[in-house]
C-alpha cells in the first residue's frame, strides 16, 4: 500500500536498519527504541491490524513469531528474557496500521504493562 509507511519500509523505498528479511517477513530496528534491543517484525503483506487477519495469514504470522524467537537469540536477549508485543487499536496505542510485533529486550519489563 503506497501510503503505508511499513509497506514502504518493506519494499526498501524508505530506509531502515533491517536486521532480517525473507519473502514473508521483514524485521528492522524501531526508530524510537523503548529498550536496549527493540526490533519491529512485519509481514510484507499489508494487514491493517490483528483484528483483520484472515486464515490465509496464519502461516505468515506463525512464521513471523518463529523468526522473532530466532532474532531474540541473535540479538543476545533470549537467555535473560524478552517481550513480544503487538498493539491492536486505540486503547493499546497502535500508531501504524500495518500489523507489527515489537521484540523488546535488554532490560527488565514491568507487568502489568502501563
Ligand atoms: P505502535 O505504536 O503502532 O505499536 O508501534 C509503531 C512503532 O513504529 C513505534 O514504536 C515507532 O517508533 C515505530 N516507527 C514509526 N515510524 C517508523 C519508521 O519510519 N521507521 C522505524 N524504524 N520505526 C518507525
Ligand atoms: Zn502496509
Amino acid at each position: 500500500m503506497a501510503s503505508c509507511i511499513f509497506c514502504r519500509i518493506a519494499s526498501g523505498e524508505i530506509a531502515s536498519d533491517i536486521v532480517y528479511k525473507d519473502d514473508g517477513v521483514v524485521a528492522f530496528r524501531d526508530l524510537n527504541p523503548q529498550a536496549p534491543s527493540h526490533v519491529l517484525l512485519i509481514p510484507r503483506k499489508h494487514m491493517p491490524s490483528l483484528g483483520e487477519l484472515s486464515a490465509d495469514d496464519d502461516a505468515t504470522i506463525g512464521h513471523l513469531v518463529r523468526i522473532a524467537s530466532q532474532l531474540a537469540e541473535t540479538e543476545g536477549i533470549a537467555a535473560d528474557g524478552y517481550r513480544l508485543v503487538a498493539n491492536c487499536g486505540a486503547n493499546a496505542g497502535q500508531s501504524v496500521d500495518h500489523v507489527h510485533f515489537h521484540l523488546l529486550g535488554g532490560r527488565r519489563f514491568a507487568w502489568p504493562p502501563g
